[in-house]
């Protein structure tokens, strides 16, 4: 423990000296840790792991012999910034002549340290572990190696041998990222974090360990009858939600989910543990807000929670009749600009839907879900009255709907139990302000463009999804210090207009997404001539090129940038996680 301690100085001290500033002065404080990592594995000299490897490779020195002269992971071991400049040209020139042996240095190396937690290809757990993490088939990869931590401590040894190896490597929480190399990677380490589990409640708070679901947060909640915010689908990851801001059935009370965030345990690129919280590195706290995989692994988030004593109400409502499409868009509109201001226990979620049902064909359907928790003094829970005009659209609708009084985390279950993996998947948005015309107008575009077209495919299903960011929502998260959408400027309610499109066979994949991206040029050029538009692009639906962290405005990409610089001066999650939104040029990027 000693020694590791050293160690984790010494890391700082090698951090100091890259930001030109002394130990002593820096910010990057941790009181719950100390300044130590309690690996678990007091005898692992990495150095000597390396070598072995290397070794065994065939590949004698290609890291070692670029080391410290002291060795890495030898007692009062530190790194400089000439060590680490020393590794990167190293790495330039290697990956040069022999791309690839970074990550089979790496793998090998932890397959030394942890064998039953690393897999290569071939292998059973390689095979159980790899492909069923991801949501979408369009992600799968072959990654050199597969590593699947049950520890924090695992994860800073892991990051530290991955770190100084050089190799590439990506992490994939619950996998429902829909775009190829956002969660995984074709060279190097697969960081699975499934085997991280854990959902303590605390006062105030439950600690949600990086590897959960929401469903299982949620159940653990229901327990307690306590209610946090989180996704609105049982089987969606916890740390990529989160970590890209997070809409939850809660938010138009209390902002992203990001928001409601106490701390997050995160796992730096040189392997160093630390907490960021309001008070402890808080630029790294507000920056994890809404920054997602750019500053390291997050191992565990604290999430605030609420008692829910009474349970909430909730439930589908399936409009088949496309008659009714008109009230709806006008009901819609009206909960989006009034109701979800006057009514912030209330949540809706109107998606439009168009599915091929074999045997029947393709149909269109308006897929609701409303929400509303119920308070302490309720005697007769309802949708409340802004939730009612939606409610009463359709009598037959009404009743057969799912509406009753609930656990909380049961509506997430419900509409959970829908979610279909290894499909081919394509997700993305952009964002408006409310309107009603305009979201009639997009909701053509979009029908004309991908249903008329499309709708025949086998296992074609298209959606459109509008969901307001109200000025309340966002005001709840600066209550909480802020986080780093950009959005604090708004002064009315915007609506991020999400499209997810799933489909069976990989050969209709070019055809569908040209499609897409003609919807996507056609709204944001419609939405622009009215004067609509907003720069915003909610990054857990963002296509991969929107750039989302770019719209979230120069200021707050500003300060991505420097926290980026702080606690990553080496730019590993820059530059050696080959997939994820990256932190953009601020001067690129709006006002
Ligand atoms: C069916 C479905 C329902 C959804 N419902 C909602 C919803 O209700 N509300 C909402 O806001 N969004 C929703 N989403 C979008 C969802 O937020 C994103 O898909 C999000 O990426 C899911 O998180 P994950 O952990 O599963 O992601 P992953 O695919 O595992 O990861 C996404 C990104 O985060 C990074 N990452 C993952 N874990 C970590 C970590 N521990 N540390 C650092 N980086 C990490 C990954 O490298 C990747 O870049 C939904 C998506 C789907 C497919």
């Amino acid at each position: 423990m000693a020694r590791l301690s050293i160690i984790a100085l010494g890391l700082l001290y090698g951090l100091s000296n890259i930001l030109g500033v002394v130990a002593d002065t820096t910010t990057l404080t941790d009181p719950a840790i100390d300044g130590t990592i309690d690996l678990g594995f007091p005898s692992v000299n990495i150095t000597a792991i390396l070598a072995e490897a290397e070794n065994e490779l065939g590949v004698n020195g290609t890291i070692t012999d670029n080391l410290p002269d002291d060795g890495y992971g030898a007692p009062g071991t530190t790194i400089t910034a000439r060590d680490i400049e020393k590794l990167q040209e190293l790495r330039k020139r290697t990956f040069g002549n022999s791309k690839g042996i970074f990550g089979a240095i790496a793998c090998l190396s932890l397959k030394i340290i942890f064998p039953t937690k690393t897999a290569t290809p071939g292998s059973s757990n390689y095979n159980s572990w790899n492909n069923p993490s991801f949501w979408s088939a369009t992600t799968y990869m072959t990654p050199t190696c597969v590593f699947r931590p049950t520890s924090v401590d695992d994860v800073s040894l892991a990051m530290q041998l991955i770190f100084i190896s050089q190799s590439d490597f990506n992490v994939v929480g619950g996998g429902h990222s829909a775009i190829k190399g956002w969660a995984n990677t074709e060279d190097g380490v697969l960081i699975i974090l499934s085997g991280l589990t854990g959902v303590k409640v605390k006062s105030g708070y439950a600690e949600v360990s990086a590897g959960e679901r929401w469903g299982n947060v949620f159940t653990v909640l229901d327990q307690h009858k306590l209610m946090a915010l989180g996704g609105r689908m049982s089987p969606v990851g916890v740390p990529g939600l989160v970590l890209g801001g997070g809409i939850s059935y809660l938010t138009n009370q209390h902002g992203f989910v990001a928001d409601q965030v106490k701390n997050f345990q995160v796992v730096l690129a040189n392997g160093w543990v630390v907490n960021a919280n309001a008070v402890a590195n808080a630029d790294l706290f507000r920056a994890l807000k809404g920054g997602s995989s750019n500053f390291g692994i997050v191992t565990r988030i604290d999430l605030h929670t609420w008692p829910c004593p009474k349970g909430v109400y909730s439930g589908q409502l399936y409009f088949s009749d496309t008659r009714d499409y008109p009230k709806m868009f006008d009901a819609v509109y009206k909960y989006h600009t009034v109701g979800a201001l006057t009514d912030v226990q209330s949540h809706l979620i109107s998606a439009f839907v168009y599915v091929q049902i074999p045997g029947l064909g393709g149909m269109h359907m308006g897929a609701f879900t409303a929400f509303r928790t119920i308070s302490d003094s309720e005697t007769n829970p309802g949708p409340g009255p802004a939730l009612q005009e939606i409610v009463d659209l359709n009598p037959t609708v009404k009743s057969s709907s799912t509406l009753k009084v609930r656990p909380y985390g049961s509506q997430a279950i419900e509409l959970g139990s829908g979610d279909v993996r290894g499909l081919r998947q394509d997700m993305r948005d952009f964002s408006v302000y409310a309107d009603k015309q305009l979201y009639i107008d997009l909701f053509q575009i979009w029908n004309s463009t991908m249903t008329v077209k499309h709708g025949a495919k086998t296992g074609f299903m298209g959606t459109i999804a509008f969901q307001p960011i109200t000025t309340k929502a966002i005001a709840a998260g600066g209550l909480r210090g802020g986080n780093s959408l950009g959005l604090e400027g708004n002064t009315k309610t915007m609506a991020i207009i999400n499209l997810t499109h799933q489909w069976l066979d990989p050969t209709h994949d070019k055809e569908i997404l040209a499609s897409l991206d003609e919807v996507m040029t056609k709204s944001i050029a419609l939405a622009k001539a009215r004067g609509l538009h907003h720069r915003y692009y909610y990054l857990n639906y963002a296509h991969k090129d929107s750039n989302p962290i770019c719209g979230y405005g120069r200021a707050s990409v500003d300060r991505l940038k420097k926290v980026s610089r702080f606690y990553d001066p080496c730019g590993v999650f820059q530059s050696r996680v080959p997939g994820g939104f990256k932190i953009p040029e601020p001067s690129s990027c709006p006002i």
